[in-house]
């Protein structure tokens, strides 16, 4: 069965129980949190979040990208968050990888031309970290007053740990 599939009939479960359609669209604890998108991580029980509580933006590495100073700008602007947690963690793939070589791999395998795009690996946790932290405060998108935080998880002990 694809996973498509079975993620329906996982739905059709959690439906059966759900009493949550009451929120309010603004998230109650005013912040939004910018993770990687790796598999180990669940942002929601890693950060103590139930529904409603936080923005939860997710990409390749929870870097400050582009997309992601998108979403943090409707975020605070339209939606009341105050303050930004950007997690990243250990073991993360963004590690193990050039741009050069991202590049070279795409056009051997799809013909893609992919020379436009930085694919924003890095090969300094903490460095990564900071790097997305000052983004985030010195982005003219972003309010001078919301309060942006830096920390990595690590994924072999489930602990958090502030980097900036
Ligand atoms: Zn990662």
């Amino acid at each position: 069965m694809p996973v498509a599939d079975e993620c329906l009939a996982a739905n059709e479960r959690y439906a059966a129980g759900f009493d949550k359609g009451d929120l309010p669209l603004p998230p109650a604890r005013q912040v939004a949190v910018l993770v990687c998108m790796d598999a180990r991580i669940d942002p929601a029980k890693v950060l103590g979040l139930d529904e409603g509580d936080a923005h939860v933006i997710r990409n390749a590495g929870g870097r400050a990208s582009g997309d992601a100073l998108r979403s943090l700008a409707i975020s605070h602007e339209l939606l009341g968050t105050r303050e930004v947690v950007v997690v990243h963690h250990t073991d993360c793939g963004m590690l193990t990888f050039t741009n050069d070589q991202l590049r070279q791999r795409l056009q051997d395998r799809l013909g893609a031309d992919a020379s436009g795009i930085d694919f924003l690996p890095f090969d300094d946790l903490n460095q990564s970290v900071r790097d997305d932290v000052a983004t985030i405060r010195t982005s003219p998108l972003v309010p001078d007053d919301v309060v942006v935080s830096g920390f990595v998880y690590d994924v072999r002990t489930g602990r958090l740990h502030r980097v900036d």
